[in-house]
């Protein structure tokens, strides 16, 4: 199956991202300048597992006599490995990268959450612990392309941030994490750049709320420590928003952003 789609370049290769430090006569992204070693690890430690990716592939396969059940085994080994959830679609060309072919008919996602409490320690440690999720993400999703290759005979790839040719939020939006997203809106609500807009645009069918880099990178790459408050009020990651204990430790973490120099969120949480 061939990708029909144009994945955005990361890093100085990002196009929008040059383009608004430019207009700000900067050449360079301030955040990324510091020495942040942990984060570096983490990105090594994704990075190490890219060879891993793919492999050979047991030529004994398992036989598939209840598909219901196969998908069961793999969804508990992919738990058993780390996962916090599992998903499973099928694969289409809209998730794959414009003009790369791929052998597969089926994606599997994982979602691994991340340490709301971090949000208390500050940016930094909420960074941190966001690099370290993305590496947890890159771990299960080795270990669980090997499974599929070795023990149950199949072709697998693993996609993560070491190195990937099908992006995570098409694939996220048809296993139907993104229905959530249209009565939420805490993160328009609290972002604040006001980045994240009230309407939508959709394109080949999918919902997309285009986040203004003009508005949003000024606040979060730009400075010296990362912004991040539209994932972090995520009930993807602040799930239980009922629960009082988590309630207080949202009002705590919005008052430790305020000392970081940022304005009161607009908006009823
Ligand atoms: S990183 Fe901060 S400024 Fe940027 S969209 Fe998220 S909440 Fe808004
Ligand atoms: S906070 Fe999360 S669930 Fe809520 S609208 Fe934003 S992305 Fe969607």
């Amino acid at each position: 199956m061939i990708g029909t789609n144009w994945i955005r370049e990361q890093g100085m290769q990002d196009a929008l991202l040059v383009n608004a430090l430019r207009k700000r006569g900067m050449d360079d992204v301030p955040l990324w300048q510091r020495k942040f070693p942990k984060r570096d690890a983490a990105m090594k430690h994704w990075n190490d597992l890219t060879p891993r990716r793919d492999g050979p592939v047991n030529p004994e396969r398992v036989e598939v006599t209840d598909l219901a059940v196969m998908n069961e085994d793999i969804k508990h080994r992919a738990r058993e490995m780390g996962a916090d959830d599992v998903g499973m679609t099928a694969l289409r060309p809209e998730f794959i990268e414009l003009g790369v072919d791929l052998p597969h008919k089926n994606v599997i996602a994982i979602i691994c959450y991340e340490d709301y409490a971090k949000s208390l320690e500050g940016p930094d440690e909420v960074d941190l612990e966001a690099m370290s999720t993305y590496a947890k993400c890159a771990d299960v999703a080795t270990d669980l392309a090997e499974y599929i290759r070795e023990d149950l005979g199949y072709p697998a790839v693993a996609h993560h941030n070491g190195s990937f040719q099908i992006q995570a939020i098409p694939v996220f939006y048809e296993v139907g994490v993104q229905d959530y997203c249209l009565t939420c809106n805490l993160c328009r609500n609290n972002c604040p750049g006001d980045a994240i807009p009230d309407d939508y645009i959709t394109t080949e069918g999918i919902k997309r709320w285009l986040t203004d880099i003009d508005k949003c990178y000024p606040i979060s790459r730009f400075r010296e420590s990362y912004c991040h408050i539209c994932v972090d009020v995520c009930p993807y990651i602040h799930k239980e928003n009922g629960d009082p204990e988590k309630k207080s430790m949202f009002g705590q973490y919005m008052k430790i952003r305020k000392e970081e120099g940022y304005k009161t969120p607009k908006g009823e949480r």
